[in-house]
């Protein structure tokens, strides 16, 4: 009944929404986006470029 595995952060079933993080070491999943963004700010773990046409460094107006 674990296909998915547990939460890498505090252990709980991770449900049919898997918030996978990649890392060249491995994927960590995680239960939800609080706990995946947790887990970043502790490791040091940057989000993996993400194809966007939003692109932040053009346009830096403010
Ligand atoms: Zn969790």
């Amino acid at each position: 009944m674990s296909d998915n595995g547990t939460c890498d952060l505090c252990g709980l079933p991770v449900g049919l929404q898997d918030f996978s993080l990649p890392t060249p070491e491995r994927t960590f999943h995680f239960c939800c986006e609080g706990c995946k963004g947790i887990y970043q700010m502790l490791n040091d773990i940057e989000d993996p470029p993400r194809p966007s046409a939003n692109n932040p460094s053009q346009g830096e107006s403010r």
